[in-house]
């Protein structure tokens, strides 16, 4: 069984037994395990040196009771139409999570960006949008920035979508620059969500920011801004790593020089840190742990052997679930990665809603927009773990597919 299929079957599972505790019968999770729509399409695309070239590209959406599905687009080589799928039911429990009126959608296109010119890139992310634009639209499917696709990725797509759709091109796709209808902290909003989750975790478990002691496994956009945050807020980040390998200094590294020299200058060398490896870093004695890498990283063979009390998963499905079994039972509080990450898609609501105003909010609008629905679904999702003994992760997807299994019923679907 490939990594993705088991995504896919672990999210069924939780979300089984959520529409369980929600007192909903098999019907229901009939309909829910599973995308109402799935689109392959062939994206052919005239390469620099005169060659076509056919890239594969998906389209999931998940279910759209709840409104339009709402979700990212990752240009990366080993995309496939499982990974797709699970990441638009993911997205269906982020939007009922943070309580948006979206429903889940994601969407890939095999294909490797690092290796492609600019031109070849918006070649690509308009052939997508032309493919796609049977099922996309304001009101029926919205897409985002994800894995290695940015802002200028966003700008090219609302621009391909507008020679048909004039009336209402910003609508279309959220996370664009701001020159034509981004919003003001979408850039920073999964970071600065997962760091609102930290705060709210450390004051559960009594750990005071002032020299918490914070390991972070990734440092690519999510780990640089959350390491960036935290450090600024005074806590003291003890580990970071790259895939190449992991620094670690009790003391404190020093992040602004880190994000000042990475990948000009050789890190381990010049900073007072000790080499260790990637696995070593997960088992350093530290107050929070946050995997910002990849998937299947605390698994049952390691979790014995974590230290921190608080993990937040700003990955996507670090955890397994037998190691969510293990980390529960030490009493460690898992701020589960449907939660810790679903900063993004929030911001990317409000410029949705900024878009259809056409009035813009300012920075700290923003900011206290995005703490007030991250704070309620902390709490929300916190208590229910208290109060019905579940773990963090069943609280949050059963929070999470609440909204859309209502809509459903209300619908008279199932
Ligand atoms: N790709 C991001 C995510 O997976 C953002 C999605 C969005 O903004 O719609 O949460």
């Amino acid at each position: 069984m490939t990594e993705t299929s088991n995504l896919i079957t672990s999210t069924q599972s939780v979300i089984h037994k959520a529409l369980d505790n929600l007192g909903y019968d098999e019907g229901m999770y009939e309909l829910i395990k599973a995308p109402l729509r799935m689109l392959k399409v062939c994206i052919p695309i005239k390469m620099d040196d005169g060659s076509v070239k056919v890239f594969t590209g998906y389209r999931a959406q998940h279910n759209d009771a709840a409104g339009p599905t709402k979700g990212g687009v990752r240009f990366h080589p080993d995309v496939t139409e499982e990974e797709v799928i699970a990441l638009a039911m993911w997205m269906t429990l982020k939007a009922g999570i943070v309580d948006i009126p979206y429903g889940g959608g994601k969407g890939g296109v095999v294909c490797d960006p690092r290796s492609m010119s600019s031109r070849e890139k918006e070649e690509i992310s308009r052939g997508y949008v032309r493919a796609i634009s049977q099922i996309a639209g304001p009101t029926k499917d919205i897409p985002a920035p994800d894995v290695y696709t940015d802002a200028q990725t966003m700008a090219w797509m609302m621009d391909e979508y507008s020679v048909k759709h004039s009336d209402d091109p910003f609508e279309f796709i959220t996370g664009k620059p701001l020159a034509v209808g981004g919003s003001k902290g979408r850039e920073t909003a999964t970071a600065m969500g997962a760091v609102m989750c930290v705060e709210q975790a450390m004051e559960k478990v009594g750990i005071s920011m002032k020299g918490a002691r914070i390991v972070i496994q990734g440092f690519g956009n999510a780990g640089g801004y959350v390491s960036k945050m935290l450090h600024d807020k005074g806590a003291k980040i003890i580990g970071i790593s790259r895939s190449s390998g992991a620094l670690y200094n009790p003391e404190g590294i020093d992040i602004d020089y880190v994000l000042r020299n990475r990948g000009k200058v050789n890190l381990a060398e010049k900073l007072p840190a000790e080499s260790i490896t990637n696995e070593a870093l997960l088992e350093v004695d530290c107050d929070v742990l946050i995997p910002a890498a990849i998937a299947n990283q605390i698994t049952e063979s390691n979790a014995w052997d974590i230290k921190a009390e608080i993990i937040c998963e700003a990955a996507n499905g670090p955890t397994t679930e037998g190691a969510t079994r293990i980390l529960t039972e030490k009493g460690v509080l898992i701020i589960p990665d449907v939660l810790a990450s679903a900063g993004g898609v929030t911001v990317s609501y409000f410029e949705w809603v900024q878009n259809k105003q056409g009035f813009y909010w300012e920075e700290e609008e923003i900011k206290e927009l995005l703490e007030g629905k991250m704070t309620a679904a902390f709490e929300a999702i916190y208590k229910l773990h208290q109060s019905r003994q579940m773990d963090m992760r069943l609280a949050a997807y059963t929070l999470g597919i609440k909204r859309v299994s209502e809509a459903v019923r209300f619908r008279g679907w199932a």
